[in-house]
């Protein structure tokens, strides 16, 4: 096994809590292993680790070794959604951009500097993972919450333990979904109401029966379970599950969700704006704390 950061000279894979790094990469077999790793702070994805997460992704296609990438969150949960509370976070810090083409979100105000970030840390980032050329399989344990739900997303296939629990709950915020706006496309829209109207949790054998997990096993069966299914998905072409990846994309994207997230993408804003307009900011005045709290009532 070979076992280490992400990236160790980048200054980007950061390290806000200290000497661990935000983001684990190693390689078993013919899969890489990344792992979200500030598990104090259930995964809470701050800027440095979505730029980790995206130095990860690139060594990982960039390795003609790695034929499988298994995504996995450190600790007792997957992950807890965007940081937006923790002392690690991040929001006003630049970093090296290269997802889309904005300019840097650092020195502007308003919907200026929110649009630029979310379209590049958020959505860019999201959408360059989904359309790497490697299967990619998200290894799903505990809370899997808002904006952990775009990263098992936008990987091809998600394998839960039986323990673990989806939700959506930003409309607490007065926001339409977060920014990677698949549920539709993943829950149908029936459910997808449902998840968002109401933030509600809902559990890995409700999320495979809606057809959104690949597999839901016991918590013991989880890590054996998803890099078995990466050897079996290692034995084929690599260019042919390039262009398969591809054609199941491709026809996703005609079945509406590229453009479908395109024009939710300006709701949001407008929701962001409402709230920077009309309350303490952006978010309704609402953290981690408040949202959990308000979940409980
Ligand atoms: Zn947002």
């Amino acid at each position: 096994m070979n076992a280490d950061q992400a990236d160790p000279d980048r200054a980007d894979n950061g390290r806000a809590d200290g000497e661990e790094p935000v983001v684990r990469y190693e390689v078993r077999g013919a899969a890489a292993l990344i792992t979200l790793n500030r598990p104090r702070y259930r995964n809470a994805q701050n800027s440095a680790m979505t730029y980790a997460l995206d130095a990860a992704f690139e060594r990982a296609v960039n390795d003609d070794d790695v034929r499988v990438i298994v995504l996995a969150g450190a600790g007792d949960h997957f992950c807890a959604g965007h940081d937006i509370g923790t002392p690690g976070r991040d929001a006003g810090v630049s970093f090296q951009r290269k997802a889309v083409l904005w300019w840097d979100h650092v020195d502007k105000a308003g919907a200026d500097a929110r649009y630029a970030r979310e379209m590049e840390v958020y959505l860019g980032m999201c959408r360059r993972w989904r359309e790497i050329p490697k299967p990619s399989i998200a290894m799903v344990h505990g809370a899997c919450i808002a904006g952990g739900l775009m990263l098992a997303w936008v990987c091809d296939l998600i394998v839960a333990s039986d323990d673990a629990f989806f939700a959506d709950p930003v409309v607490r915020m007065g926001i339409p979904g977060v920014e990677y706006f698949a549920h539709p496309w993943v829950l149908g829209p029936r459910f997808a109401k449902e998840a968002l109207f109401t933030g509600g949790r809902f559990s890995a054998q409700r999320a495979y029966e809606l057809g959104m997990v690949n597999r839901v096993v016991p918590r013991a069966e989880l890590a054996q379970t998803a890099f078995a299914l990466a050897d079996q998905i290692a034995k084929m072409p690599p260019f042919g599950l390039s262009l398969v990846k591809r054609a199941v994309n491709q026809c996703e994207d005609l079945m509406g969700m590229r453009p479908g997230m395109d024009s939710v993408f300006g709701l949001h804003h407008v929701a962001h704006a409402h709230n920077a307009e009309t309350s303490a900011d952006s978010l309704a005045g609402m953290d981690a704390r408040s949202m959990k709290s308000a979940a409980e009532q």
